[in-house]
C-alpha cells in the first residue's frame, strides 16, 4: 500500500512533534491546553507507558489497546493523528476518476485550519488503529456535521477531495482501505445514535478512543460496546462441485445473482445459519460437514456486520426460491460464472447503470465478499 503524505501546518505546536521523540513534561503541558477534555470521562487514569514507536507487530497491537483504554495515551496521539473525514456517513476520498482511490486522509493541523474553533477534534473523532507501516501513524476517524454545505465546500477545495456514498466508495477504495472505511462508519454511526442507556435511559458519555460508551448514572454504570451483527454467505455448490447455486432478490438491479446471506439467529452456528438460510432462500439442503470458511470481512450496513464467507455443497438438485424475498435460483457452470464476473469486472458501476439488459448476467463487484467467493471458486477451478 502506497503511503499518504500530508503536510502539517508549521505554525502550529503538533507538527513540532517528532514522531520519534518521547513526549516530554513541557510538551504534555502544551498538549492538554491544546485539546479540550470538558466531555471526555476518564475511563482509566493509570500513568501511561512510554509513548515510544513500536517496531513489531505485537507491540504495535499492544498501543493500539493502550490507544483505546488509556485517555491519556488516546489524547497524545491526537496530534500526531491522521483522521479520516465523513459527513452524514459519506467518506471523504481522493478525487480520481477510476478505480483505487484512497481515502484523503488529513492531519490534525489542516482539521484545526478547517473546523470552526468551537469544533473539538478530541470529542469529534474516534480511534481505529495505528497504520501498520512507517512510524505507526495512529488513524482517526470523525465526523463533521453534513448540513454545514459551506463547510463540506471547503474541506472538498482546500483537501482537493470528495465525500462519496459509503457503498459505491466502498467499490473504489483499495482493498486494504475498505474494512478500516467501513469499521469508521459504523463507529460513527453508533456514536451518532446511542445517546442514553438502554436500562435506565441516562445519558452516555464516551472515553477519549471511542470504543466504549458508558452510562452517566452511579447506580447503573453500564458500559456499551459498538456493535457487529455476524452474517452467513455462502457459495453453493454441487457435490460434483461442477456448478455454483446462486440467488436474486427482487431488490437487485436486473441481470445480478448473488450468494446466499443471512443474519446469524441468537444461539444458531455459522454451520447451522447457513444451513437454513440455504433452505429458506433456495430451498436446498446442505451436506452436513461440508461448509469451507474462505475469509470474512466487515460491511457498513445496517449498522455494521461481519460477513464471514462459506462454500457449501448440497445434493439437490432442483432450487426453488422463496416466494417473499428471492425472484430467483439458478445453476451456474463454471464458464457462464466466468462471464458474469468478467462483465463486472469490466464495468464495476454495472449495478448503479440504468437501463439495464437483464439478459446480461452479472454478480456483485471487488469489494463484495461474494465477488471473492465467486472468483476465489473459479480460482480452484483454475478459470
Ligand atoms: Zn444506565
Amino acid at each position: 500500500m502506497g503511503r499518504l503524505i500530508f503536510f502539517a501546518n508549521p505554525a502550529k505546536a503538533w507538527s513540532l512533534l517528532s514522531p520519534s521523540r518521547c513526549i516530554n513534561s513541557n510538551v504534555k503541558a502544551v498538549i492538554s491546553s491544546a485539546i479540550p477534555r470538558s466531555s471526555i470521562v476518564s475511563f482509566s487514569s493509570s500513568t501511561s507507558p512510554s509513548f515510544a514507536r513500536s517496531n513489531n507487530a505485537i507491540e504495535r497491537i499492544r498501543r493500539q489497546q493502550r490507544i483505546k483504554e488509556n485517555d491519556d495515551e488516546c489524547l497524545k496521539a491526537l496530534p500526531e493523528a491522521k483522521f479520516m473525514i465523513y459527513a452524514g456517513g459519506r467518506p471523504l476520498l481522493y478525487k480520481l476518476d477510476d478505480r483505487n482511490r484512497p481515502p484523503k486522509l488529513t492531519t490534525f493541523s489542516q482539521l484545526q485550519d478547517l473546523l470552526p474553533e468551537n469544533n473539538s477534534i478530541a470529542n469529534s473523532s474516534v480511534f481505529l488503529r495505528l497504520l501498520d507501516e512507517g512510524d505507526d501513524v495512529p488513524l482517526f476517524a470523525m465526523s463533521v456535521p453534513k448540513q454545514d454545505e459551506q463547510l463540506l465546500e471547503k474541506i472538498e477545495s482546500v483537501l482537493n477531495a470528495r465525500f462519496y456514498d459509503i457503498r459505491p466508495a466502498l467499490f473504489m477504495v483499495p482493498p486494504e482501505w475498505s474494512g478500516l472505511m467501513t469499521g469508521a462508519s459504523s463507529l460513527l454511526r453508533w456514536h451518532k445514535n446511542a445517546k442514553h442507556c438502554w436500562t435506565c435511559k441516562s445519558p452516555l458519555t464516551r472515553n477519549a478512543s471511542g470504543c466504549v460508551l458508558k452510562c452517566s448514572s452511579d447506580s447503573c454504570s453500564n458500559t456499551f460496546h459498538p456493535p457487529t451483527s455476524p452474517v452467513g454467505i455462502s457459495l453453493i455448490e454441487d457435490v460434483d462441485k461442477t456448478r455454483a447455486l446462486l440467488i436474486r432478490q427482487a431488490m437487485y438491479p436486473p441481470g445480478m445473482y448473488s450468494c446466499v446471506a443471512g443474519f446469524v439467529d441468537p444461539g444458531e452456528s455459522l454451520e447451522e445459519c447457513v444451513a437454513r438460510e440455504a433452505a429458506e432462500e433456495a430451498g436446498v439442503e446442505v451436506v452436513p460437514d461440508s461448509l469451507r470458511l474462505l475469509g470474512s470481512h466487515h460491511w457498513p450496513v445496517p449498522a455494521g456486520s461481519l460477513m464471514m464467507g462459506c462454500v457449501v455443497a448440497t445434493e439437490t438438485e432442483n432450487p426453488s426460491p422463496c416466494d417473499h424475498e428471492i425472484e430467483a435460483v439458478r445453476w451456474f457452470t463454471p464458464t457462464e460464472l466466468k462471464n458474469a464476473l468478467e462483465i463486472v469486472d469490466k464495468n464495476p458501476k454495472l449495478r448503479w447503470a440504468k437501463d439495464k439488459d437483464p439478459d446480461i448476467l452479472f454478480v456483485p463487484p471487488r469489494g463484495a465478499i461474494a465477488n471473492t467467493l465467486i472468483r476465489s471458486w473459479l480460482n480452484e477451478r483454475r478459470l
